[in-house]
């Protein structure tokens, strides 16, 4: 987790996402995976990442089949 002083940074680019107080107003991923028995290399180790909408996107254009989409009807 790339989180320094309560700012948390993008762990692809390396760029300043916002300041975790803001985290809920902000957009960007978060991916949390826990390695376990089944992993080949990183068993029992949980990784975890934040990655900024602007790496997001780019990330998504490199997938041979794009992620899924589909408009949100009802906003929280
Ligand atoms: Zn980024």
């Amino acid at each position: 987790m790339s989180r320094k002083n309560q700012i948390i940074y993008c762990n692809c680019c390396g760029k300043e996402i916002c300041a975790e107080s803001l985290a809920e107003r902000t957009s960007f991923l978060t991916v949390k995976k826990e390695w376990g028995y089944f992993s080949h290399k990183k068993d029992g180790k949980i990784h975890s990442a934040d990655i900024c909408e602007e790496c997001c996107q780019k990330l998504a254009e490199t997938f041979a089949i794009p992620p899924e989409e589909e408009e949100i009807t009802e906003f929280v």
